[in-house]
């Protein structure tokens, strides 16, 4: 399989890259669309989803990654799945739609800005898995052929459509590779 790519716009890429080389899977950084046809798979980090669409505009990011979406797997994490929703609330904005589901931004409160938790509702098996939420979005709802991958007080945080994922959290930042490998797995078999 080529190699997974790490959309190196903005936001967390780096610490994607580094669990990808920890895997002995080295992956590559994604900086223009052309970028897209060197890989098999693109991860779509968090940090700030304004700032990513202001870079989707400009540099017309919508047809290439709309494209290589149909045929290859994407896996987005917190602001990568917000850019990922079929629909983006507060306030809304546009996405990709890659998986159908509702989409609020910045969604825990100020309180809960960002917390640390281990997650023990989730299907990677392996026991509480720990994650990382940062100014997080919150999936309000998910449409028909969702599979939820992992629940946070009731609520899902990961979720998959065919080849796509979609977490609410990082798991970049947690040094648990379930998740990447989870994704790998999508990819080798999408
Ligand atoms: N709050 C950010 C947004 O709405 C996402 C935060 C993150 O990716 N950690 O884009």
């Amino acid at each position: 399989m080529k190699r997974v790519g790490v959309l190196a716009l903005q936001g967390d890429f780096e610490r994607h890259l580094a669990v990808l080389a920890a895997l002995g899977r080295p992956g590559v950084e994604v900086r223009t669309p052309a970028d897209l046809g060197r890989v098999g798979a693109l991860i779509i980090p968090g940090g700030e989803s304004t700032t990513l669409l202001k870079f989707f505009d400009a540099d017309r990011w919508w047809g290439p990654l709309a494209g290589f979406a149909r045929t290859r797997p994407v896996m987005g994490t917190c602001a990568g799945a917000i850019l990922m929703a079929s629909e983006v609330t507060h306030p809304p904005q546009p996405s990709l739609g890659l998986l159908p589901m509702t989409v609020e931004r910045n969604a825990y409160g100020r309180q809960l800005d960002s917390f640390e938790t281990d997650l023990k509702d989730h299907a990677l098996g392996g026991g509480p898995l720990p994650a990382v939420f940062i100014r997080a979005p919150k999936i309000l709802k998910a449409g028909e052929g969702v599979e939820v991958l992992a629940r946070h007080r009731g609520r899902t945080v990961m979720a998959r459509m065919g080849r796509h994922l979609a977490l609410t959290f990082h798991p970049e930042l947690t040094g648990d590779d379930r998740v990447h490998r989870y994704f790998l797995e999508v990819a080798a078999n999408p």
